[in-house]
């Protein structure tokens, strides 16, 4: 059995009930996503309408809102966990943008606590507000293959 089977028996921890946070269903394999990575503390997925190619999403499994809500020992298997994401995303480019939204005025849509990362490749700005194209399912296969080997 893999290793990312064994541990998706991990759920989220202390998520609302199905269907309040698309994050913890992601996590707990109640909705789809493309999961890229995951450990103990944390999962990573493509996000849905990226701004560019292999946009992802680092999650703590544990769900807060926002980066004050964890307990002081929970920061650095989160920030690992990034880390090691990063760490994947070389293989697309070694230029990207580590970030988080907190609260709704500076962009924060989903109340759960995530990291984005934006693989950067030379383009102009690419954090336009206009509506993003939604993932491709092809796209999206070839960016698992790439991002998901450890
Ligand atoms: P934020 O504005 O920081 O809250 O970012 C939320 C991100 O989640 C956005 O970039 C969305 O495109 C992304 N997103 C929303 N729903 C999903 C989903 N079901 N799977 C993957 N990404 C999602
Ligand atoms: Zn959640």
């Amino acid at each position: 059995m893999s290793r990312s089977r064994v541990l998706s028996a991990v759920p989220a921890k202390n998520p609302g009930p199905p269907g309040s946070c698309i994050f913890c269903d992601i996590i707990a394999r109640r909705a789809k996503g493309y999961i890229l990575y995951e450990d103990e503390e944390a999962v990573a997925f493509l996000d849905l309408f990226p701004f560019t190619r292999g946009h992802l999403l680092v999650v703590p499994r544990h769900h807060v809102d926002r980066l004050t809500d964890f307990a002081e020992r929970e920061y650095s298997a989160y920030l690992r966990a990034i880390a090691n994401v990063c760490r994947r995303v070389d293989r697309l480019s070694k230029h990207y943008n580590v970030a988080a939204n907190q609260g709704s005025l500076a962009g924060q849509i989903v109340f759960h606590l995530h990291f984005h990362v934006i693989p950067r490749y030379g383009e102009d700005n690419p954090f336009r507000t206009t509506p993003r194209e939604r993932l491709r399912e092809e796209d999206a296969l070839a960016l698992v293959e790439v991002l998901s080997r450890p």
